[in-house]
């Protein structure tokens, strides 16, 4: 009995080939998994990794919460059964079964009890005596079972077990797998090519392409809640049909556009639980099971909305069952369906089949991921911007102020005061018994929910937000639709994405990239001049530095302070990580804005790397996120260039409404722009005093307590800590 953590996993054979990569696992103990996936995934060598007999190139495998990375195969309490379950052909199946333990000088009379033990678990008692080539191929591999069932292991693995054996056969051991996992309880990970087995046997099931681990749950999760085509084509036989549609929404039903002629109706059930709306109006791929294409006449009647018209060409009877092979408008390959064989169709039949879109699956033409179910991230629109020194994302009604441990780690400052995509995941919410105090509350009213395995996902409305709000909770909370709830979330769980979909939050802070240094205004032109505390120095020219056209066709410098509102001795700069190139012909551009340094820290991030450097005229590292980075290591120097827009100060004006207005009025002049903030600092001192009044005279008229309930969400959301968002004036 056995649990099993495998953490970010990866295998990289000699030659570079990456069998395995970042495979992450929590088995629990008693659980029966099955790896699945096509040949050359990395099932086996994730199994063979488990055993010890293939090394780890990284991560870590714990079992039993010890980790055995360097424990050696005899050590790790594990038993193995191969497909080429290799019996000594010399030995009887006793002796066969008792081999390991003798070599382990168990007392006789112990192997005696478990060898018998195991024999009648597998019934084989009979064969105690022969020896292996007197063996049928099944009852080979019950004895090759028997000798991993007598050491009595924490964990069986087994790899393809029953793939030597004839069709018949391997149906029978299949079950008779089952029986000996749940007569043994104990841990069973299960390497299979074929889904059949793997639906049957797993109790859960990891299904790998490419090395990468696609998806894991159980079988029935998985048949009904892919989360991507591969998974969705994999399990399933014979496979789902695949169509390309359009979703169209008409009258607040959605409709999927099949080809010129079909069209058939999502029900809202089903369309309720599309994760990005914006997909409605755009292609997709519809995925219909053959079991959800019905020929019934009764169902045809029923639901006219979900017909379309096909053309039956390859009628196959399977005697249960008849499989139809058929042809459609817009579509090129075959649509499967099965129906009752007691059908008969005749080839080149014209027929009307109704489709169960109530089960119907999207996915995204691109990506191919699911658009249905449990997404990642819930995808909020929002608007991110820069207030008082703080930033405030904002979405519907709520407001969340980013503490400064969120904002260290923006890795591209070009969003402030954009728009961005809020990325709340279903399962970082809390409720108001496991919130922490800064916590920021969004007010929800339930909808409808899906339980999932291991929890259920809550879809919820929130105000403001067009979308459901997707929340998982435990699976035994209970909800009913329309209660109102509560749900926390922590300011540093939170993900944006910019309008390229690209992550702008990296998992580690990106400060460090601020100076203090003078500006020096040479008649209209400025550089920066700073200096270290170890007496480095360096000096940025920003002469020129954007030359923008204007309407007449002329061209004209834009130098970067140009929008301060003011412009003191010393200045705190903040360069955004984003903004450093390491390209030579770049760097050879911009000579005159350079910072040297000495690489200390390195280190992959999506397709980037964030390179942490000792630069000159800098008292901290500063980290640079770098695209395509390549060709250098820890400990080398480096130069990077500096892109002048990514280079903000700490008096940058961020109100953008005043920025705008000054511009409109011609070139900015700082005492206008001083002048707007002033003015709107005002405004809302005025708008305080009035809501303070306003609350005084309802106190007077006592009114009915509910009608004072401010939403929650705000009061909350302004309890994170205030603090700037970026170069803190030191
Ligand atoms: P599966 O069990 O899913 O069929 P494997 O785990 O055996 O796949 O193999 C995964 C990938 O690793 C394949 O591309 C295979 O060619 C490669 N591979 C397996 N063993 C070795 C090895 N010893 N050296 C190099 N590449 C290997």
């Amino acid at each position: 009995m056995a649990s099993l953590s495998l953490r970010h996993i990866y295998k990289i054979y000699a030659g570079g080939v990456r069998a395995v990569s970042d495979f992450n696992l929590e088995i629990d103990d008693k659980e029966f998994i099955v790896f699945v996936g096509p040949s050359g995934c990395g099932k086996s060598t994730t199994l063979r990794m488990i055993a010890g007999l293939e090394d780890i190139s990284a991560g870590e495998l714990y079992i039993d919460d010890k980790l055995v990375n360097d424990v050696e195969p005899k050590d790790r309490d594990i038993a193995m059964v191969f497909q080429n379950y290799a019996l000594y052909p010399h030995m009887t199946v006793y002796d066969n079964m008792a081999f390991g333990l003798r070599l382990r000088h168990v007392p006789a009379p112990v192997i005696d009890e478990k060898v018998q033990e195991a024999a009648s678990i597998l019934g084989i008692q009979h064969l105690l005596s022969r020896r292996p080539k007197a063996l049928s191929g099944g009852q080979r591999q019950r004895v090759a079972l028997g000798r991993a069932i007598v050491r009595e292991p924490k964990v069986f693995l087994l790899d393809e077990p029953l793939s030597n054996l004839d069709a018949k056969l391997r149906v029978q051991m299949r079950t008779e797998i089952t029986k000996i996992h749940h007569r043994l309880a104990t841990t069973f990970i299960y390497v299979t090519h074929d889904q059949t087995e793997a639906m049957t046997m797993g109790t859960r099931i990891v299904v790998m392409k490419d090395g990468i681990v696609q998806q894991v749950d159980t079988p029935t999760t998985l048949y009904d809640n892919p989360a991507n085509l591969f998974v969705a084509c994999f399990l399933g036989s014979p496979q789902m049909n695949i169509f390309k549609a359009r979703l169209v929404e008409e009258n607040g039903n959605v409709y999927a556009l099949i080809g010129e002629t079909n069209k058939v109706l999502i029900p809202k059930s089903r369309a309720q639980r599309i994760i990005d709306r914006t997909v409605i109006g755009g292609e997709v791929l519809l995925g219909i099971r053959p079991e959800d294409v019905h020929y019934e006449q009764s169902l045809v009647e029923a639901y006219p909305e979900c017909v379309i018209d096909a053309t039956v060409d390859v009628i196959e009877n399977l005697g249960n069952e008849t499989i139809l092979y058929l042809n459609i408008d817009g579509k090129d390959d075959y649509t499967i369906s099965r129906v009752n064989s007691r059908y008969t169709f005749t080839q080149g039949e014209k027929v009307k089949m109704c489709l169960s879109t109530d089960h119907a699956h999207l996915f995204d033409p691109n990506t191919e991921l699911t658009l249905m179910g449990v997404p990642d991230y819930n995808l909020v629109p929002a608007q991110l911007v820069a207030k008082d020194g703080t930033l405030v994302v904002m979405f519907g009604d709520t407001e969340i102020t980013l503490p400064e441990s969120v904002t260290s780690r923006i890795t591209n400052q070009a969003v402030f005061n954009e728009k961005v995509t809020l990325g709340l995941s279903p399962n970082k919410f809390k409720t108001e018994e496991n919130r922490n105090e800064n916590d920021v509350l969004i007010e929800c009213t339930t909808e409808f929910f899906d339980n999932y395995p291991r929890f259920k996902a809550v879809y919820a409305s929130v105000a403001g937000m067009e979308n459901y709000m997707i929340i998982a909770r435990p699976l035994d909370e209970a909800f009913n639709g329309g209660d109102k709830i509560g749900v926390y979330i922590d300011a540093n769980d939170i993900q944006m994405f910019d309008e390229d979909g690209n992550p702008i939050i990296a998992d580690m802070p990106v400060t460090g990239n601020e100076t203090t240094g003078t500006i020096i205004n040479n008649q209209g032109t400025f550089a920066y001049k700073f200096t270290g505390k170890d007496g480095s120095h360096n000096k940025f020219s920003f002469e020129n530095f954007v030359v923008e056209t204007d309407a007449t066709g002329a061209k004209k410098a834009r130098p970067l302070f140009d929008d301060l509102v003011e412009a003191p001795n010393e200045t705190t700069i903040h360069i955004q990580p984003s903004g450093f190139v390491i390209d030579k012909d770049a760097i050879a551009a911009a000579p005159k804005r350079v910072i040297n340094g000495t690489i200390t820290h390195l280190d992959e991030y999506r397709k980037h790397a964030i390179v942490t450097v000792a630069a000159q005229g800098f008292d901290t590292p500063i980290t640079a996120l770098i695209k395509n980075f390549s060709g250098y290591n820890t400990g080398d120097k480096i130069k990077l260039g500096v892109d002048p827009h990514a280079v903000i100060a700490a008096k940058y004006v961020t109100n953008a409404e005043a920025i705008a207005a000054a511009q409109d009025k011609g070139e900015i002049r700082y005492k206008e722009i001083v002048a707007a903030r002033e003015h709107e600092k005002e405004l809302q001192k005025a708008a305080k005093k009035s809501a303070k009044e306003q609350a005084a005279v309802k106190e007077v008229s006592q009114e009915p307590a509910t009608e004072k309930k401010v939403p929650a969400a705000k009061p909350a959301a302004k309890k994170a800590p205030v603090k700037k968002p970026v170069a803190k004036k030191k």
